[in-house]
């Protein structure tokens, strides 16, 4: 039986300790140790060799792009490189790692204290210092067949899929979080979102946490307030989205403190999250690293990065996201819920790049939210799967800049880019969409208007100009909206005097 104690009385008695685990999947072309494909979704064991299924005789050869991700993440978040460095192998036994070891990082990581500061809603600041950064493989998937939960109780059988087995993974480990102030789930999904968009800043990973790219596992201890001894942890394993890793935070301490309101001790275990319940359970007593009896791996060769090489990585950092959104929010004007809607709409690289194109910033804005949104939301698709580029968006703002479009009209060519008809202009070509600039033809239409609406033109002849709108309207249909509003109403004017 769980008892939960509320979370504002956990906050007033107890002080909780938070560490996060992060597995990052990275978008290597090639696995950590072998050259099988590394694509997602692809039909079972299509994606395997000799070394990633551990056959006798195969050797592993460490992937350089892999060993350059995990330097430019540690760079990021402020780490040192290790200039000399270990794989080890991390001894278990389990189905779905056929080799019998994990090869990973032991005692030698990559990267090494460095920190991130993360930002909280009202602008509140917290260090996160980070332990280490290594490298590693991942493992296979084993899918249990028969049963209603998906899980091996009660599953008739399990298949088994290596296709992930090998795949590069960095391990991100934070110093144990003190005291947040009563703030430690907040802390917790703030530092998670925060580290997924830098290292997608980074371009190493997709970093999806609904598909195991990113995935986080949650530690987390109680102690009385002022006691200063450090509780018992637990560890909730493969936390799969941001909202999840609060929930997690937030549940384990409720249920921790439901266990030492009652004179019982918190087992150290790992347990995991159910997504449906946003509740914890138990998994198995957790191991410690003696149990895996870890040794230096035998058949690689060690890391050692030059200081020239860290270097050359260091330059390719790109600007923080959060560096890189204060300094668009000042250039664009916006306010903070603007940028946060933008962020949240995936927008904010879509507007960039319109803009760089040479699209004023408020209407290359005003596409992607509005009539772009629509489109994608019909399609059912996010705004970067539309099949419009910013480019292509940009020349259409410059098109009706130009005058050679004006609204309307502008929604149809990217209708019709959209639809697969080609470039912006060759839609206007195709469709025959281009604004009516030439005064020739509208001037033809406009007599017309005025001589099928005598009274109309008496009226604007008399001085009443704000009939003219009847004419417009006219001229407009007659030219299947094609014509420039503006102009024609000058022209109306002219004819009229
Ligand atoms: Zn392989």
């Amino acid at each position: 039986m769980t008892t939960l104690v509320d979370y504002p009385d956990v906050v007033a008695r107890y002080e909780p300790t938070l560490g996060l685990e992060v597995h990052v999947e990275l978008s290597t072309n090639t696995k950590m140790f072998c050259g099988c494909p590394t694509e997602f979704g692809a039909e079972p064991n299509t994606q395997v060799c000799p070394t990633c299924l551990g056959l006798p005789g195969s050797l592993p050869v460490v992937n350089r792009t892999a060993v350059e991700s995990a330097i430019r993440i540690g760079l990021a978040l402020n780490c040192s490189i290790a200039p000399w460095g270990r794989f080890a192998r991390k001894n278990y036994f389990y189905p779905d790692m056929p080799k019998n070891f994990q090869t990973s990082q032991y005692d030698e990581p990559i990267c090494v204290d460095g920190y991130m500061d993360v930002v909280l809603d009202d602008g509140a600041v917290v260090r996160v210092e980070i332990e280490r950064a290594h490298m590693e493989e991942d493992t296979g998937k084993s899918l249990h067949v028969g049963g209603a939960t998906g899980r091996i109780h009660g599953a008739d059988y399990s298949l088994l899929d290596y296709n992930r087995a090998g795949v590069p993974l960095i391990e991100i480990v934070t110093r144990m979080i003190p005291d947040t102030g009563g703030r430690a789930p907040e802390v917790a999904r703030a530092y998670v979102t925060q580290l997924r968009d830098l290292i997608k800043s980074l371009g190493v990973s997709d970093v999806r946490m609904d598909q195991g790219s990113m995935r986080c596992d949650v530690n987390l201890s109680l102690s009385p307030v002022g006691s200063g001894v450090l509780g018992t942890r637990s560890e909730t394993k493969n936390v799969n989205s941001l909202r999840s890793v609060e929930r997690a935070v937030r549940y384990e301490m409720s249920r921790q403190a439901g266990v030492l309101d009652g004179g019982g001790s918190v087992v150290q275990e790992t347990r995991h999250f159910e997504e449906q319940s946003g509740t914890t359970r138990a998994g198995r007593i957790k191991e410690t690293s003696e149990d895996y009896r870890y040794f230096p791996e035998p058949d690689l060769v060690p890391i050692a990065p030059s200081a020239e090489w860290v270097e050359e990585l260091r330059a390719t950092l790109p600007e923080k996201p959060w560096e890189r959104r204060s300094r668009i929010q000042v250039s664009w004007g916006i306010s903070d819920e603007e940028l946060r809607d933008l962020v949240n709409a995936g927008a904010l690289d879509l507007i960039e790049a319109t803009v760089a194109a040479g699209a004023p910033a408020g209407e290359a804005r005003s596409w992607w939210v509005a009539y772009l949104a629509q489109q994608a939301n019909t399609q059912g698709v996010e705004l970067d799967r539309l099949a419009i580029t910013p480019a292509q968006v940009a020349r259409v703002i410059e098109l009706v800049a130009a005058g050679e479009l004006n609204n309307k009209l502008a929604r149809q060519v990217v209708d019709g880019v959209l639809a697969g008809e080609g470039e912006p202009d060759e839609v206007v070509e195709k469709r025959g969409l281009a604004v009516v600039s030439d005064d020739g033809p509208l001037i033809a239409a406009v007599d017309e208007a005025l001589a099928a609406q005598p009274d109309v033109a008496e009226k604007i002849r008399s001085g009443k100009v704000q009939a003219a709108g009847a004419i417009v309207g006219a001229v407009m249909k007659a030219t299947r909206g094609q014509a420039d509003a503006k102009r024609v109403r000058e022209l109306i004017i002219e004819r009229c005097s």
